[in-house]
């Protein structure tokens, strides 16, 4: 599988991206909310069993389950 985005990677900085959702800036990002995490996220690729996911953003890595980032999106 591909490689986990790591908070430190550039790209995870640029879109506040954290493994753990619940360390998201909620100062920079106010419009996060307790329970969103890429699992929920539109974007995301995994099956709901997975511990990680690609998601468009990270192209050629995945993101965890229960990461975050300030591109979330509903799943409608
Ligand atoms: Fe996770 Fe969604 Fe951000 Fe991708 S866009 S890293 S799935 S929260």
């Amino acid at each position: 599988p591909a490689p986990l985005v790591q908070d430190s990677d550039p790209q995870a900085v640029a879109l506040g991206y954290k493994s753990d959702a619940t360390k998201a800036d909620k100062a920079k990002y106010p419009k996060y909310a307790a329970g969103q995490q890429c699992a929920n996220c539109a974007l995301y690729q995994g099956k709901p069993t997975d511990a990680a996911g690609a998601c468009p953003l990270f192209a050629g890595k995945q993101v965890g389950a229960k990461a975050w980032c300030s591109a979330w999106a509903k799943k409608a």
